[in-house]
């Protein structure tokens, strides 16, 4: 029987949470009691430095519940690092830990499924979502957009998988071997290797609270996913410097044509376009080459990921 770990992060979701732990219980007794998980399984509940009650209410469910455990960091660190700091609360207490939104978006009734999959010697189990229908049409637009960058750039990546995902122990430990700050789990998990699966499911709405997520964390997050997982932004800036130098030997020829043809005070429109562009260029470049510096920059600090400001576990005392 699988010892299942549930990984939740939560940042001000007061509005959710206790609908989310009562839901998410009931799941786990059905599980327990058709013999699919064992009884000592656990949910753990990430506070990730949330300014509302949650962290109060991750106290009361804990003290009604011992299902549920509680873990506060010391600050908002990120639904990464939160996620990551509540995969290393699971970490050796469990065979397979799944992580997932607080919201419910994700539908907690493929929680069999995922267990079958690892039973079935996956140490990978990916949620994929079967439709974007409940997404607007910028956001599903826009997701397609950034799988296609990603897979372009050279990313592994599922396609439609968000952070909804089973790993078991094997792979747990193998993600800590990833040491880097610039975190991306959904591009790191691939990495890690061993064998996977998939599990469709529709992805909901969320039924109360608001995204956590507005459109600048989301360009931010595209854009650090992509500088976190491939160099091919700065070779295509090499590529382009080189057609460029071509150009301008071109441009050169051509100048030096007009000068002995006695033309030479035309031209001043694309004299002044090109210097628009190459200006715009080579802002952009510095630009990317830049936030690969401030990624190097921010890597050799090694400033840690996240500080577990308090622990509720009773699973902590049961093993000792
Ligand atoms: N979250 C977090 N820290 C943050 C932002 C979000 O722990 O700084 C959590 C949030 O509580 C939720 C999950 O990450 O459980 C995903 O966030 P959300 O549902 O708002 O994102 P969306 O589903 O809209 O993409
Ligand atoms: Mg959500």
């Amino acid at each position: 029987m699988t010892k299942l770990y549930i990984v939740i992060p939560c940042y001000n979701e007061e509005a959710v949470l206790l609908e989310t732990a009562a839901r998410l219980r009931e799941k786990m007794h059905t599980l327990i009691s058709e013999d699919i998980i064992s009884n000592d399984s656990r949910i753990i509940l990430v506070d990730d430095g949330s300014s509302d009650g949650t962290w109060g209410l991750i106290k009361k469910i804990h003290y009604s519940d011992k299902l549920f455990s509680g873990c506060k960091l010391s600050r908002n660190q990120g639904h990464q690092n939160a996620l990551l700091a509540g995969l290393d609360c699971a970490r050796g207490k469990c065979d397979a830990v799944i992580s997932m939104d607080a919201d419910l978006q994700d539908d907690i009734e493929v929680i069999d499924e995922f267990v079958k999959k690892y039973e079935e010697g996956n140490e990978v189990v990916y949620g994929v979502r079967s439709s974007r229908k409940n997404d607007s049409f910028f956001k599903s637009k826009t997701a397609k957009l950034f799988y296609k960058i990603m897979e372009l750039m050279g990313a592994e990546i599922v396609s439609n998988h968000a952070d909804y995902r089973l790993l078991g122990s094997r792979a747990l430990e193998g993600l800590f071997e990833f040491n880097e700050v610039n975190l991306f789990l959904r591009g790191i998990v691939p990495l890690v290797g061993y064998k996977s699966a998939k599990v469709y499911y529709e992805r909901k709405e969320r039924f109360a609270g608001e995204s956590k997520y507005p459109l600048k964390k989301m360009i931010s997050f595209a854009l650090d996913g992509i500088t976190s997982f491939s160099i091919k932004p700065i070779k295509l800036i090499t590529s382009l410097g080189v057609i460029f130098v071509l150009v301008c030997g071109i441009m050169l020829l051509y100048s030096l044509i007009s000068y002995f043809t006695g033309h030479s005070v035309s031209g001043w429109a694309s004299l002044i376009t090109s210097i628009w562009l190459l200006g715009g260029l080579q802002l952009l470049a510095i630009g990317i080459i830049g936030e690969y510096i401030g990624k190097v920059f921010l890597e050799t600090k090694k400033r840690p990921r996240y500080i577990i400001e308090e622990l509720l576990d009773d699973s902590v005392n049961e093993n000792q």
